[in-house]
């Protein structure tokens, strides 16, 4: 199931919403397993290219290239992209198993070896035990992890963050960014 990294490249890229221009004429190469960071004040367009990226948005104009290929049209089911909400976005009826087995499940990975897929994901970001609970059960930081374990069980070729710690407190924020580094993949 494990796939390459990919590389991810915007030509000329802008994204209008009537009279708003979010993103105007954004062009960048990242290769491939590096881990990059957007950095500007609120309402640059930072979200807006993420979800360009994942395929959430589509640009008005422009072109976006993952791995070599023109995605530019593609919809997000059809891009090998997982994102990580601000808001964690969990299903909160769901446990934490069944959270982080949900994108296997829906690409019709059997019941229990999506659960398998999704207990390796959950142990490597220290969750195991805590996969009977509900999301409310769990704090902010572990919330944040299943999200993280969530995206990464389909192990996509690009993994989107839209500012994964700013719900956290000062501890929480050092080490989930630490365990967000670590799951960088080396080439
Ligand atoms: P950032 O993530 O950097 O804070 P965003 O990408 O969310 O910025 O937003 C960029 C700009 O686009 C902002 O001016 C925002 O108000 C606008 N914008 C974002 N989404 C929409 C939308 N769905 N409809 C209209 N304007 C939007
Ligand atoms: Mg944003």
């Amino acid at each position: 199931m494990s796939k390459a990294p990919a590389s991810v490249e915007f030509r000329n890229v802008t994204k209008a919403y009537g009279q708003v221009v979010a993103v105007d004429d954004v062009s960048f190469v990242i290769p491939p397993a590096n881990l990059v960071t957007l950095l500007g004040p609120s309402g640059c367009g930072k979200t807006t290219c993420l979800r360009m990226i994942a395929g959430l948005e589509m640009a008005t104009k422009g072109q976006i290239v993952i791995g070599g290929k023109d995605v530019t049209h593609l919809s997000a089911a059809d891009r090998d992209v997982s994102m990580v909400f601000q808001s964690y976005a969990l299903f909160p009826h769901m446990s934490v198993l069944d959270n982080a087995a949900y994108g296997p499940s829906v690409q019709g990975v059997p019941k229990e070896r999506a659960r398998e897929l999704a207990m390796e994901k959950l142990t490597m970001l220290g969750l195991n035990g805590m996969e009977h609970r509900l999301p409310s059960e769990l704090s902010g930081g572990q919330q944040q992890r299943v999200a993280i374990a969530r995206a990464l069980v389909l192990e996509p070729q690009v993994l989107l963050f839209d500012e994964p710690l700013s719900n956290l407190d000062a501890k929480l924020r050092r080490r989930v960014r630490e365990e967000i580094r670590e799951l960088q993949p080396t080439l």
